[in-house]
Protein backbone atom coordinates (compact mmCIF):
# COMPACT_ATOMS: atom_id res chain seq x y z
CA UNK A 1 0.00 0.00 0.00
CA UNK A 2 0.98 3.10 -0.08
CA UNK A 3 1.55 5.95 1.88
CA UNK A 4 0.02 8.98 3.09
CA UNK A 5 2.74 12.11 3.83
CA UNK A 6 1.82 15.13 5.48
CA UNK A 7 4.12 17.94 4.10
CA UNK A 8 4.88 21.61 5.26
CA UNK A 9 5.06 24.47 2.97
CA UNK A 10 6.08 27.61 3.75
CA UNK A 11 4.22 30.56 5.43
CA UNK A 12 5.68 32.82 3.16
CA UNK A 13 8.80 32.87 2.34
CA UNK A 14 9.86 29.92 -0.33
CA UNK A 15 13.10 29.64 1.07
CA UNK A 16 11.17 27.68 3.65
CA UNK A 17 10.12 24.74 1.81
CA UNK A 18 12.45 22.46 3.40
CA UNK A 19 14.77 19.92 1.35
CA UNK A 20 12.98 16.73 1.74
CA UNK A 21 9.54 17.83 1.29
CA UNK A 22 10.37 19.43 -1.63
CA UNK A 23 12.11 15.99 -2.96
CA UNK A 24 8.49 14.65 -1.78
CA UNK A 25 6.85 16.66 -3.54
CA UNK A 26 8.63 15.62 -6.86
CA UNK A 27 8.38 11.89 -5.98
CA UNK A 28 4.81 11.36 -4.86
CA UNK A 29 2.16 9.96 -7.43
CA UNK A 30 -0.30 12.96 -6.47
CA UNK A 31 -0.51 15.94 -4.57
CA UNK A 32 -3.82 16.55 -2.70
CA UNK A 33 -3.69 20.16 -2.37
CA UNK A 34 -6.05 22.26 -0.55
CA UNK A 35 -6.05 25.37 -3.39
CA UNK A 36 -4.22 23.60 -6.31
CA UNK A 37 -3.46 26.94 -8.02
CA UNK A 38 -2.02 28.37 -5.04
CA UNK A 39 0.30 25.27 -4.77
CA UNK A 40 0.98 25.14 -8.61
CA UNK A 41 2.96 28.59 -7.47
CA UNK A 42 5.38 26.74 -5.16
CA UNK A 43 5.39 23.70 -7.85
CA UNK A 44 6.18 26.17 -10.05
CA UNK A 45 9.03 27.84 -8.44
CA UNK A 46 10.56 24.22 -7.52
CA UNK A 47 10.62 22.98 -10.97
CA UNK A 48 8.09 20.50 -10.43
CA UNK A 49 5.03 18.93 -12.65
CA UNK A 50 3.33 16.01 -10.13
CA UNK A 51 -0.32 15.90 -10.82
CA UNK A 52 -2.65 17.49 -8.17
CA UNK A 53 -6.16 16.59 -6.94
CA UNK A 54 -7.61 19.18 -4.65
CA UNK A 55 -8.72 18.78 -1.02
CA UNK A 56 -10.10 21.06 0.90
CA UNK A 57 -12.80 21.99 3.52
CA UNK A 58 -15.59 21.42 1.77
CA UNK A 59 -15.19 18.60 -0.50
CA UNK A 60 -13.09 16.59 2.31
CA UNK A 61 -15.56 14.04 3.08
CA UNK A 62 -16.27 13.31 -0.66
CA UNK A 63 -12.59 13.00 -1.62
CA UNK A 64 -11.92 10.57 1.56
CA UNK A 65 -13.25 7.42 -0.19
CA UNK A 66 -11.33 8.15 -3.47
CA UNK A 67 -7.78 8.65 -1.61
CA UNK A 68 -8.10 5.65 0.24
CA UNK A 69 -8.39 3.93 -3.00
CA UNK A 70 -5.23 5.39 -4.54
CA UNK A 71 -3.43 4.48 -1.34
CA UNK A 72 -4.67 0.86 -1.49
CA UNK A 73 -3.65 1.17 -5.18
CA UNK A 74 -0.03 1.62 -3.57
CA UNK A 75 0.24 5.41 -4.42
CA UNK A 76 1.94 7.58 -2.58
CA UNK A 77 0.52 11.05 -1.85
CA UNK A 78 1.54 14.05 -0.56
CA UNK A 79 -1.11 16.46 1.70
CA UNK A 80 -0.40 19.77 1.78
CA UNK A 81 -2.42 23.25 2.33
CA UNK A 82 -1.87 26.74 1.35
CA UNK A 83 0.55 27.80 4.09
CA UNK A 84 2.41 26.11 6.54
CA UNK A 85 1.43 22.42 8.39
CA UNK A 86 -1.77 21.23 7.04
CA UNK A 87 -4.66 20.46 9.89
CA UNK A 88 -3.19 23.22 11.71
CA UNK A 89 -6.37 25.55 11.13
CA UNK A 90 -6.60 23.60 7.48
CA UNK A 91 -8.24 20.37 6.20
CA UNK A 92 -6.77 17.09 6.32
CA UNK A 93 -8.22 15.86 9.87
CA UNK A 94 -10.73 13.48 8.10
CA UNK A 95 -9.04 12.17 6.03
CA UNK A 96 -5.51 11.16 8.39
CA UNK A 97 -8.22 9.95 10.63
CA UNK A 98 -9.75 7.75 8.37
CA UNK A 99 -5.99 6.37 6.64
CA UNK A 100 -4.97 6.18 10.18
CA UNK A 101 -8.22 3.99 11.06
CA UNK A 102 -7.19 2.03 7.56
CA UNK A 103 -3.66 1.03 8.79
CA UNK A 104 -2.19 3.08 6.16
CA UNK A 105 1.15 4.62 6.71
CA UNK A 106 0.62 8.43 7.62
CA UNK A 107 4.20 9.95 7.46
CA UNK A 108 5.40 13.63 8.47
CA UNK A 109 7.18 16.43 6.44
CA UNK A 110 7.79 18.65 8.95
CA UNK A 111 8.47 22.67 8.44
CA UNK A 112 6.82 26.20 9.06
CA UNK A 113 3.76 26.84 10.89
CA UNK A 114 2.99 30.14 12.23
CA UNK A 115 2.17 29.10 15.91
CA UNK A 116 5.19 28.17 16.75
CA UNK A 117 7.42 30.73 14.44
CA UNK A 118 5.21 33.30 16.46
CA UNK A 119 6.03 31.69 19.55
CA UNK A 120 9.63 31.14 19.26
CA UNK A 121 10.07 35.04 18.77
CA UNK A 122 7.44 36.68 20.92
CA UNK A 123 9.49 36.55 23.97
CA UNK A 124 6.18 35.19 25.70
CA UNK A 125 6.72 31.88 28.15
CA UNK A 126 6.84 29.37 25.66
CA UNK A 127 7.43 25.83 28.41
CA UNK A 128 3.62 25.38 28.12
CA UNK A 129 0.49 27.51 25.38
CA UNK A 130 -2.55 27.19 24.38
CA UNK A 131 -3.42 27.40 20.81
CA UNK A 132 -6.95 28.77 20.26
CA UNK A 133 -6.77 28.86 16.33
CA UNK A 134 -9.42 31.50 15.34
CA UNK A 135 -11.75 32.98 17.55
CA UNK A 136 -15.33 33.55 16.61
CA UNK A 137 -16.28 36.20 14.24
CA UNK A 138 -19.13 37.38 15.77
CA UNK A 139 -18.74 39.77 19.13
CA UNK A 140 -20.57 38.01 21.27
CA UNK A 141 -19.24 34.70 20.71
CA UNK A 142 -15.85 36.17 20.45
CA UNK A 143 -16.41 37.70 24.01
CA UNK A 144 -17.74 34.46 25.53
CA UNK A 145 -14.76 32.31 24.45
CA UNK A 146 -12.63 34.96 25.57
CA UNK A 147 -14.50 34.99 29.60
CA UNK A 148 -13.88 30.66 28.98
CA UNK A 149 -9.81 31.63 28.23
CA UNK A 150 -9.83 34.41 31.02
CA UNK A 151 -8.18 32.55 33.92
CA UNK A 152 -6.01 30.48 31.45
CA UNK A 153 -2.26 30.51 32.79
CA UNK A 154 -0.42 29.47 29.81
CA UNK A 155 0.56 31.60 26.88
CA UNK A 156 -2.72 31.67 24.48
CA UNK A 157 -2.02 31.66 20.50
CA UNK A 158 -4.84 32.32 18.43
CA UNK A 159 -4.91 33.30 14.33
CA UNK A 160 -6.64 36.14 13.50
CA UNK A 161 -7.93 37.95 10.11
CA UNK A 162 -7.13 41.42 9.12
CA UNK A 163 -10.08 42.57 9.19
CA UNK A 164 -11.33 41.78 13.00
CA UNK A 165 -7.86 42.63 14.44
CA UNK A 166 -8.84 45.91 16.06
CA UNK A 167 -12.16 44.03 17.31
CA UNK A 168 -10.11 41.19 18.44
CA UNK A 169 -7.79 43.34 20.57
CA UNK A 170 -9.99 45.46 21.30
CA UNK A 171 -12.40 42.52 23.22
CA UNK A 172 -9.22 41.16 24.71
CA UNK A 173 -8.13 44.06 26.25
CA UNK A 174 -11.49 44.43 27.87
CA UNK A 175 -11.92 40.30 29.12
CA UNK A 176 -8.58 39.92 29.86
CA UNK A 177 -7.90 43.48 31.42
CA UNK A 178 -5.96 46.12 29.66
CA UNK A 179 -2.76 45.24 31.72
CA UNK A 180 -2.33 41.85 30.28
CA UNK A 181 0.65 41.74 28.42
CA UNK A 182 0.50 40.44 23.95
CA UNK A 183 1.95 40.42 21.08
CA UNK A 184 0.78 41.09 17.39
CA UNK A 185 3.15 39.36 15.10
CA UNK A 186 2.67 40.08 11.08
CA UNK A 187 3.54 38.93 7.67
CA UNK A 188 6.45 36.36 9.33
CA UNK A 189 8.60 35.30 7.18
CA UNK A 190 7.82 38.13 4.91
CA UNK A 191 9.34 41.35 3.83
CA UNK A 192 6.90 43.76 6.08
CA UNK A 193 7.27 40.95 9.20
CA UNK A 194 6.19 42.97 11.87
CA UNK A 195 6.12 42.39 16.01
CA UNK A 196 4.23 44.44 18.44
CA UNK A 197 4.37 44.19 21.58
CA UNK A 198 2.73 45.81 24.79
CA UNK A 199 -0.33 45.40 27.29
CA UNK A 200 -3.12 44.59 25.60
CA UNK A 201 -4.78 48.30 26.29
CA UNK A 202 -1.73 49.63 23.96
CA UNK A 203 -1.99 47.04 21.33
CA UNK A 204 -5.71 47.47 21.17
CA UNK A 205 -5.31 51.84 20.74
CA UNK A 206 -2.55 51.01 18.43
CA UNK A 207 -4.48 48.79 16.01
CA UNK A 208 -7.00 51.82 16.77
CA UNK A 209 -5.17 54.42 15.78
CA UNK A 210 -3.97 52.56 12.74
CA UNK A 211 -0.47 52.00 13.51
CA UNK A 212 -1.20 48.06 13.36
CA UNK A 213 -1.34 47.98 9.73
CA UNK A 214 -4.82 46.07 8.85
CA UNK A 215 -3.46 44.07 6.00
CA UNK A 216 -1.52 40.96 5.85
CA UNK A 217 -1.58 37.71 7.95
CA UNK A 218 -1.62 37.85 11.82
CA UNK A 219 -0.73 35.80 14.95
CA UNK A 220 -2.26 37.16 18.48
CA UNK A 221 -0.23 35.94 21.57
CA UNK A 222 -1.66 36.69 24.67
CA UNK A 223 0.38 36.12 28.07
CA UNK A 224 -1.49 33.74 30.79
CA UNK A 225 -3.49 35.01 33.69
CA UNK A 226 -1.24 35.89 36.49
CA UNK A 227 -1.87 33.09 39.50
CA UNK A 228 -0.04 35.15 42.38
CA UNK A 229 -1.84 38.00 40.85
CA UNK A 230 -5.53 35.72 41.26
CA UNK A 231 -4.67 33.93 44.22
CA UNK A 232 -4.12 37.50 46.19
CA UNK A 233 -7.38 38.72 44.57
CA UNK A 234 -9.22 35.70 46.16
CA UNK A 235 -7.66 36.43 49.27
CA UNK A 236 -8.68 40.49 49.76
CA UNK A 237 -12.37 39.50 48.46
CA UNK A 238 -12.22 36.25 51.65
CA UNK A 239 -10.79 38.91 54.15
CA UNK A 240 -13.20 41.57 53.27
CA UNK A 241 -16.35 39.03 53.31
CA UNK A 242 -14.47 38.08 57.06
CA UNK A 243 -14.86 41.25 57.81
CA UNK A 244 -17.96 41.69 56.99
CA UNK A 245 -19.47 38.26 58.46
CA UNK A 246 -17.36 39.42 61.76
CA UNK A 247 -19.17 42.93 61.88
CA UNK A 248 -22.75 41.03 62.11
CA UNK A 249 -21.87 39.02 64.81
CA UNK A 250 -23.43 40.38 68.19
N1 LIG B 1 -1.57 25.82 8.49
C1 LIG B 1 -1.09 27.16 8.72
C2 LIG B 1 0.08 27.10 9.71
O1 LIG B 1 0.75 26.08 9.80
O2 LIG B 1 0.35 28.10 10.37
C3 LIG B 1 -2.20 28.08 9.18
C4 LIG B 1 -3.36 28.17 8.24
S1 LIG B 1 -4.61 29.31 8.74
C5 LIG B 1 -5.85 29.02 7.55
C6 LIG B 1 -4.00 30.86 8.23
C7 LIG B 1 -3.69 31.78 9.39
O3 LIG B 1 -2.39 31.46 9.90
C8 LIG B 1 -3.63 33.24 9.03
O4 LIG B 1 -4.91 33.83 9.06
C9 LIG B 1 -2.72 33.79 10.11
O5 LIG B 1 -3.45 33.98 11.31
C10 LIG B 1 -1.74 32.64 10.29
N2 LIG B 1 -0.58 32.82 9.41
C11 LIG B 1 -0.26 32.09 8.32
N3 LIG B 1 0.86 32.56 7.76
C12 LIG B 1 1.26 33.62 8.51
C13 LIG B 1 2.35 34.54 8.43
N4 LIG B 1 3.24 34.49 7.45
N5 LIG B 1 2.43 35.49 9.38
C14 LIG B 1 1.53 35.58 10.37
N6 LIG B 1 0.49 34.74 10.49
C15 LIG B 1 0.35 33.77 9.56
Amino acid sequence: PGTLYVVATPIGNLGDMSVRGGELLRDVDRILAEDTRHTARLLDHLGLSTPMTSLHEHNEQKQIGRVLDWLAQGQSLALVSDAGTPLISDPGFELVRAARERGFAVTTAPGACAVTAALSISGLPTDRFVFEGFLPPRQAHRQRELERLKDQERTLVFYESPRRIVAALTDMASVFGADRSGVVVRELTKTYETVYAGTLGELAELAKAGDITEKGEFVVLVGGADKAAAVEAAMVDAERLLTRLLQSLP
